[in-house]
């Protein structure tokens, strides 16, 4: 059983779809609305009927099973297509695979979200910037649960350089919304990710902490300033 979907509100046509270790976001626009991955699955789009008619378009932050169990509900999922070989084989749905790019820009009501490519996580992960509203969605690359950087597609290189890219453009924005952890992180928690980050791809670790039980036995977390890491070592 999968946890249920609620929706929460967060301001003016922006909710926080929670469903209890990962959450989802929609925005509501003039003549559709926007659904920011879709969760471990189950009834998701009655959760959303609640709070709108319109017609649903799904872009993911990436494709983990996690953020996209319930997309075969949708007619219209966006991601980057560097997600899409990683989506073919993750998931045993046959999805129809739109394209955003980095740069795009998609205006929804009052919002408009700007494509940021951000691999590492996995290699098509993106996160949304609102610079007018001076937010980021950051997906599961930045957040204050652990990030998991063990298993097929994670690139710990690569997730240092686009955590350096957000660090540079964190002037843009003043609240980040993740995937998972709390629902708002302050843009400081990039600075973190990137410190403990560089100093693991420098050889430096940190002592690990066990990770749960179901994990791999050579899964450890590694932990600072308060950001972790799951890594496979
Ligand atoms: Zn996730």
């Amino acid at each position: 059983m999968t946890n249920p979907y609620k929706a929460n509100r967060i301001t003016e046509n922006f909710y926080e779809i929670d469903q209890g270790g990962v959450r989802c976001f929609l925005f509501i626009g003039d003549d559709f609305a926007l659904l920011i991955d879709t969760g471990f699955g189950g009834e998701l789009l009655p959760v959303l009927r609640e709070v709108t008619d319109l017609p649903i378009k799904v872009l993911h932050t990436h494709c983990d099973r996690d953020h996209i169990g319930a997309s075969e509900a949708f007619p219209e999922l966006y991601m980057h297509p560097a997600e899409f070989a990683c989506c073919k084989k993750k998931n045993n749905i046959d999805l129809p695979m739109l394209p955003v790019w980095e740069g795009d820009a998609i205006e929804v009501g009052p919002y408009c979200l700007e494509v940021v490519l951000i691999p590492g996580h996995t290699p098509g992960s993106i996160a949304l910037l609102d610079r007018k509203h001076r937010f980021l969605i950051s997906g599961d690359s930045v957040q204050n649960g652990t990030v998991y950087m063990f298993g097929e597609g994670r690139d710990l290189l690569a997730y240092e350089a686009s955590l350096g890219k957000l660090q540079d453009m964190a002037d843009a924005f003043d609240v980040i919304y993740p995937s998972h952890g709390d629902l708002t992180v302050t843009p400081d928690t990039i600075g973190k990710l990137l410190r403990l980050t560089r100093e693991i791809n420098g050889g430096i670790l940190p002592v690990p902490q066990p990770a749960p039980a179901h994990m791999p036995a050579d899964v450890k977390i590694y932990e600072k300033d308060g950001v972790r890491l799951f890594l496979q070592m």
